[in-house]
C-alpha cells in the first residue's frame, strides 16, 4: 500500500513514521519549506521526502493520502486527490486504527488547550496511565509508533482535524462551545463549522459519553438534530444556570457536580463535587465552563472527586492564558498573550477583580474594540498600546481615556511597555498583557511576546 503524507510538520512526521512501521511505501511533499526538526526525524527513517513542491504523479498513485489539518480543502492537489478518489485523511484518524487505550476528545471554538491540559493534569494526579495529543505536544502518530501504549489519551481536537475524522470514535467527547471561527475555510457558511465540530460524535455509542455546554447557541439544538437521526451517545450537558436536571455552576458562585446513580460508565455510587468557584486555580466565568467539562470528564473516566477538587485548586494553568507571571511592589502580572482577538481579551478582562493596566495592541485583524469600552471604564487605570503602529489604538481607546480619567502611554516594545506599566500601577492592581492583536509586527509569536514580557517582568524582582 502506497501512503503519501501532505505536509511535514508535527502530525505529518508523525503519521509518516507510523506508516511506515506498519508496512506502508511512505512519500512525504511539503509545498512549504520543512522544519529542520523535522527533516532530521524523516532522515532518521529513512523516510522519502520533498519540500517547496508537489510531485503530482508521486502523489496521485498513493492508495491513501494523511492530510496536515493546515491544508485546505480548495489546494489544487486536495483537489486532484479527490478526483481520483484517493481517500484523504487526517493523523488522528490514521492513528486511530491502531490505538488501543480510550479516548477523551475535546473540541470547540475556544478552550481546547485549557481543558484538555486540565483533564490530563487531572487523569495524570489520580494516578492514570494517560497521554496527551492532538493539536497538543506529540503528535498521537508518533506516539503509537513509538509504542507508547496507555490507558487514556486525551487529545485535543481543532474542526480542521475532525474534518478529516471518518471512522475515528471517542470514548469520552467534549463540546466546549461554537462561535464563528475560521469561516474562510468553511465557505463563510456557520452551518457547515457547526457541522464540523459536531463530528465529535459520530461513531460514539449509547456506552460512550457526550460532556456539552448546554448553553451554547448550537449545541442542544445539533446534538438534538443528531439524537433524532439516531445517535446514542449518552448527553451529559453542563449549564450556567442552576438546573438539577444537568450539572452546573449556581448563582452563589459554587462549582456543583451531582453524579446520581448511574451517571456514569464505572462507577456505581452517587458523587457530590461542590467547589466554590473562588477557589479554582484558573480565574474567569469561561475557565469555570472549562473546569466543569474536565470534572466530568475526569469522573466519568473513574477518577475520584476528591482528587477532582483537588486538581482544580492546584492546576497551574497554560503558559500564555491568564497565566499568573508574578507579584511586583504588590502588583500582579499576568500574561494572556494567547489574546489574539477582542473575544478573548473580554473574557480575560471579565476575569478581573482588581483595577487594571491593560496592554493592548499588534498585528491588527481587523478589531472593533468597542466590544471593550464598558469593562475599559469600569476597570482600567490605564491603557498601554504596544505595538509597530498604535494608530488605531489612539482612535479606538484615546477619547473614552480621556473621558474617564483613564492613564494612556504609547510604546513600541516590551521594555518600554513594563516600564510604562511599572509606573502607572499602584500596589494591588493586575497589570494585564491581553493585546487583542496577533504578535507579528515586534515578535516571532505570541509565545515569544509571552515570555518576553514574563522575563522583563521577573527581572524587577531581582
Ligand atoms: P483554544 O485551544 O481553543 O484556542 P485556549 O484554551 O488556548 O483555547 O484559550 C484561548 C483563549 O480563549 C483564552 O485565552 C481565553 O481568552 C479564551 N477562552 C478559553 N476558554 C474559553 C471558554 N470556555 N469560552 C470562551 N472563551 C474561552
Amino acid at each position: 500500500m502506497k501512503l503519501v503524507v501532505l505536509g511535514a510538520a508535527e502530525s505529518g512526521v508523525g503519521a509518516a513514521i507510523l506508516a511506515q512501521q506498519k508496512g506502508y511505501e511512505v512519500f512525504v511533499s511539503d509545498m512549504g519549506q520543512i522544519k529542520p526538526k523535522y527533516k532530521e526525524m524523516l532522515d532518521a527513517h529513512h523516510l522519502e521526502w520533498e519540500e517547496g513542491q508537489h510531485t503530482a504523479e508521486r502523489i496521485l498513485d498513493a492508495d491513501e493520502c494523511v492530510k496536515s489539518p493546515g491544508i485546505p480543502d480548495n489546494a489544487p492537489m486536495v483537489k486532484a486527490l479527490r478526483e481520483k478518489n484517493v481517500p484523504i485523511l487526517g493523523e488522528i484518524e490514521f492513528a486511530g486504527r491502531y490505538l488501543e487505550g480510550q479516548t477523551i476528545c475535546i473540541t470547540g471554538s475556544n478552550g481546547k488547550t485549557t481543558t484538555t491540559s486540565l483533564i490530563y493534569y487531572i487523569l495524570e494526579k489520580a494516578g492514570f496511565n494517560v497521554g496527551l495529543g492532538g493539536n497538543i505536544g506529540k503528535s498521537l502518530a508518533l506516539q503509537v509508533a513509538e509504542g507508547e501504549v496507555r490507558d487514556w489519551y486525551v487529545l485535543e481536537l481543532s474542526s480542521f482535524q475532525l474534518d478529516t475524522m471518518y471512522k475515528f470514535r471517542a470514548d469520552i467527547s467534549v463540546l466546549l462551545n461554537i462561535t464563528p471561527d475560521h469561516l474562510d475555510r468553511y465557505d463563510f457558511c456557520m452551518q457547515n463549522y457547526v457541522d464540523s465540530k459536531m463530528r465529535i460524535i459520530q461513531n460514539q455509542r449509547a456506552t460512550d459519553c457526550f460532556i456539552y455546554w448546554r448553553d451554547d447557541e448550537y449545541a442542544q439544538a445539533e446534538f438534538k438534530k443528531r439524537e433524532i437521526a439516531g445517535s446514542h451517545v449518552r448527553p451529559m450537558p453542563f449549564t450556567d444556570e442552576p438546573n438539577p436536571e444537568s450539572y452546573g455552576y449556581n448563582r452563589k458562585g459554587v462549582l456543583s457536580i451531582d453524579v446520581p446513580e448511574g451517571f456514569s460508565m464505572r462507577l456505581e455510587d452517587g458523587i457530590q463535587l461542590h467547589i466554590p468557584v473562588n477557589e479554582l486555580s484558573i480565574p474567569g466565568k469561561h475557565n469555570v465552563r472549562n473546569c466543569l467539562a474536565a470534572a466530568m470528564a475526569a469522573i466519568t473516566a473513574g477518577v475520584e472527586a476528591e482528587t477532582v477538587r483537588q486538581c482544580l485548586k492546584d492546576f497551574p494553568g497554560v503558559e500564555h492564558r491568564l497565566e499568573r507571571v508574578c507579584d511586583v511592589n504588590g502588583v500582579h502580572y499576568v500574561n494572556d498573550s494567547k489574546a489574539t482577538n477582542v473575544d478573548a481579551c473580554y473574557v480575560a478582562m471579565d476575569a478581573q477583580i482588581t483595577p487594571v493596566i491593560l496592554i493592548v495592541g499588534g498585528t491588527d485583524k481587523g478589531n472593533d474594540y468597542s466590544t471593550l469600552y464598558d469593562l475599559v471604564k469600569s476597570k482600567c487605570r490605564g491603557i498601554v498600546y504596544l505595538g509597530a503602529d498604535n494608530q488605531k489604538l489612539h482612535e479606538s481607546f484615546d477619547a473614552l481615556a480621556e473621558e474617564n480619567g483613564i492613564l494612556i502611554a504609547d510604546t513600541h516594545s516590551m521594555e518600554d511597555c513594563v516600564k510604562a506599566c511599572s509606573m502607572m500601577a499602584k500596589p494591588g492592581d493586575t497589570v494585564l498583557l491581553s493585546p487583542c492583536c496577533a504578535s507579528f509586527d515586534l515578535f516571532q509569536n505570541m509565545g515569544h511576546r509571552g515570555r518576553m514580557f514574563k522575563d522583563l517582568v521577573r527581572q524587577m524582582n531581582d
